[in-house]
């Protein structure tokens, strides 16, 4: 393909994609709203100080050749730590061992690595240029730079990778309707920090000491309608998300505007991550509150002239720590069918055809997800139910894999782990009838239901 690829957008997606794309000799520029993160005194702008990578993400990492640089700055997260109303807490593994764990990746150091990369492979980064025109007709692009200067731009092959407010995305919606929808989910979040532990009050030993709670975790504190996560970070800190819907009855975000009604409000509901927030006054007033919504689009892309990819093209909620995976999953099929060449229009529409499905079908499952993490997690039907699915894959591993899994630890596709987490999920209810003790299910009875039921799972790492 000789037509120059521009890339609007340079944050994780972008930057991930720039790299691809130039390691396989493509011409790439990248034209980036944000100064460039890498300088010293910029602030990393982001929504989350911390992300979730799993297998879908490290592998595209992998496929770059960055995976090694990147999990030197992780943590690894073994599975979710519970933390009951009453103080108790627990560990539920994610995989069946250390093999199956997801990482815990600081948003700044992973953009920037990835600038790094693209532009040691050959893209042109330029920063503090936010598309603000595009003319389709004449294929050009207009660019707005910090100081308020417009210039314009040969529009080369537009990829927009400029994240859920992409502004390609309205430009292209403006030339002709991408059937646009837009679904609010009510609720919202806030970003809270639980610094570095001092050594003598830490409550974990040995080098991990400088964490105030177990740093090789998901913690989550689940209250029914909203809940608290926390991310560990390396320095020894967590991320704290508060997640709450965002107005009507208390408890909302309208409810808690101010610091005050929040501290009392945590108080009540989660006493022990209180006590870990010195700071919680001021972060509760500083921060702002983010939105939370899901976007579908009819179509991705403007005939062979602009595409979308990430999250210009399918945000989703975040409660399945897939955004960014899913995403990264998207630029390993976008290079390798740029880089394979013909016609732009077809690659496109191939690469809508492949990958929207999926999408659409990771979407749900974070929807899902949100109810699983808030409630379910306590609820002895849904830990009964985990614990069955458990024996079942411990015994038939080739026919049963929790839905969790095929999405956080295989490459299988999202639609196939929607459709077939359906089904396992059905035989599930139909083996427990209500019940909440697993061990009252035989065993052999249900590996055969589950074999009569369902065919084996396909090769699971690389499906
Ligand atoms: C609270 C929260 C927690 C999350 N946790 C996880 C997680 O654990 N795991 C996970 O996989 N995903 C997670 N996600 C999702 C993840 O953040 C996104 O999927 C990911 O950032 C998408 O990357 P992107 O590059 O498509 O968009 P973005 O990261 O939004 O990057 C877009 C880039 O485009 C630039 N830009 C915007 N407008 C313009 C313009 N006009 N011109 C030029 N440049 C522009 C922006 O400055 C930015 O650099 C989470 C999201 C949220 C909100």
């Amino acid at each position: 393909m000789q037509q120059p690829i521009t890339l609007i957008g340079g944050g994780l997606v972008g930057a991930l994609l720039a790299v691809l794309l130039a390691q396989r000799g493509l011409r790439v520029e990248v034209f980036e709203k944000r100064d460039d993160p890498r300088l010293p005194g910029t602030v990393a702008a982001g929504r989350s100080i911390n992300l979730a990578l799993a297998e879908r993400g490290l592998q595209a990492l992998r496929v770059a050749g960055q995976a090694d640089a990147v999990m030197r700055h992780a943590v690894m997260m073994r599975g979710r730590m519970v933390h009951t109303q009453g103080g108790h807490s627990g560990l539920q593994r994610y995989g069946v061992d250390d093999s199956e764990v997801i990482w815990s990746v600081s948003r700044g150091v992973l953009n920037r690595l990835l600038l790094d990369a693209a532009e040691q492979a050959g893209a042109r980064l330029h920063f503090g240029q936010a598309l603000s025109a595009v003319d389709f007709e004449h294929d050009r692009i207009e660019l707005a730079g910090a100081d308020g200067v417009r210039r314009q731009a040969d529009a080369g092959l537009l990829i927009g990778t400029d994240g859920a407010g992409s502004a390609l995305r309205a430009a292209m919606h403006a030339h002709a309707p991408l059937g646009e929808r837009v679904e609010a989910l009510g609720h919202g979040y806030k970003e809270l920090e639980i610094p570095p532990a001092m050594l003598a009050s830490a409550a974990v030993a040995g080098e991990d000491a400088r964490f105030a709670l177990e740093p090789h975790a998901l913690h989550i504190w689940p209250r029914g309608g909203y809940m608290c996560i926390a991310l560990p970070n390396t320095e020894g800190s967590f991320t704290v998300t508060l997640f709450l819907p965002t107005d009507g009855d208390w408890p909302s975000f309208v409810q808690l505007a101010d610091a005050e009604a929040a501290e009392r409000f945590f108080r009540d509901e989660f006493p022990d991550l209180l006590a870990l927030m010195p700071s919680f006054a001021a972060d509760y007033r500083s921060h702002p509150v983010g939105g939370l919504y899901t976007l579908y689009l009819d179509r991705w892309h403007l005939g062979g002239k602009a595409l979308l990819l990430g999250d210009a093209a399918h945000a989703i909620v975040p409660f399945h720590g897939q955004g960014m995976n899913c995403g990264f999953e998207d630029t390993v099929a976008l290079a390798g069918l740029l880089a394979a060449g013909g016609d732009s229009a077809e690659l496109f529409a191939e690469f809508q055809r492949v990958r929207q499905p999926n999408a659409d079908a990771i979407a749900a499952m974070a929807l899902e997800n949100y109810v699983e993490m808030r409630d379910s997690v306590a609820d002895p039907h849904y830990l009964a139910k985990r614990e069955l699915g458990l024996r079942l894959a411990a015994r038939a591993p080739g026919h049963f894999m929790a839905r969790y899994r095929m999405v956080t630890f295989t490459h299988l596709p999202y639609a196939y782990a929607l459709e077939r987490g359906r089904a396992q999920d059905a035989l599930l209810e139909r083996l427990l009838a209500g019940s909440t003790d697993a061990a009252s299910v035989d065993l052999d009875v249900a590996a055969a239901a589950l074999q009569a039921a369902l065919p084996p799972l396909p090769d699971l790492r690389h499906g």
